[in-house]
């Protein structure tokens, strides 16, 4: 399914794991086959709008599960935090057009911008792909040893706030600037932060990539 559905179904949280602080993974038995790449809505119950998420997990998993943040004045992530396996929430089927392919690409997130990719990855989608994960502190590399594992030297870390050995210091944009390897028949995609995506995008059209090989995912 591409567009947005508007029916939820009723389902029982069997995740709910804070893997950072912060920053949880959550999950349920999966009942629709999707595209890595694709998203589902949440939500904690009927009355209230649900938020929409991208899937973290793998596409033959048994569990969906999707990685979120806390927005401390947000509406949901407060309360989806304090949840508990065995509660209930409301979820859609997986949409959207975020699709990951095996054709070779660069992935390349900020934050939680990383779920999608670790969908891929865990889909098994890792040939031929780079992926470059940018964040503000060292304990924001979420599924870091899984990326280290699947992609050796192609998985680039960038930390804003501090250096260490094997990141790089910085955003992914001067990472990105630096870069003498973009080849114009790749894809590009982009997940994260609108600031973050349009700069990106902009850098890459500026390098020469053909704007209908970058394929963008917002989180607003
Ligand atoms: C395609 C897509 C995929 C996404 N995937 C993920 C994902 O995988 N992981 C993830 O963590 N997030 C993801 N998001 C973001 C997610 O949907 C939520 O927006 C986020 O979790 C915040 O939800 P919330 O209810 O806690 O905050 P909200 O209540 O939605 O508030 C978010 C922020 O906006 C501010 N805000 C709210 N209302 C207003 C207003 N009227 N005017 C000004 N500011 C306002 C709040 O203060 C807060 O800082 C995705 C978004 C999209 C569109």
């Amino acid at each position: 399914m591409s567009t947005p559905p508007t029916e939820l179904f009723k389902t029982t949280l069997t995740r709910h794991e804070e893997i950072s602080p912060g920053v949880f993974v959550v999950g349920f038995i999966r009942k629709h086959d999707f595209i890595p790449g694709q998203a589902i809505k949440l939500g904690i119950d009927e009355i209230n709008p649900p938020r929409i998420y991208s899937i973290c997990s793998g596409n033959q998993d048994d569990e969906l599960c999707v990685l979120f943040n806390i927005k401390e004045d947000g509406f949901l992530t407060p309360k989806l935090a304090r949840m508990c396996a065995g509660d209930t929430v409301y979820v859609s089927p997986p949409y959207g057009t975020f699709f990951g392919t095996e054709h070779p690409a660069w992935w390349i997130a900020t934050g939680t911008g990383i779920a999608p990719f670790r969908s891929m990855l865990a889909s098994g989608m890792g040939q031929n792909k780079k992926l470059v994960h940018g964040v503000r502190h060292l304990n924001q590399f979420y599924f870091g040893n899984e990326f280290t594992d699947g992609l050796g030297e192609n998985y680039f870390r960038c930390c804003s706030a501090k250096p260490m050995e094997g990141v790089l210091h910085g955003r992914v944009t001067p990472f990105l600037e630096s870069r003498t390897d973009f080849s114009r028949d790749w894809k590009y995609y982009i997940c994260g932060q609108a600031s973050m995506a349009v700069e990106v995008r902009d850098l890459l059209i500026s390098k020469g990539i053909p704007f209908a090989n970058i394929i963008t995912e917002i989180y607003f």
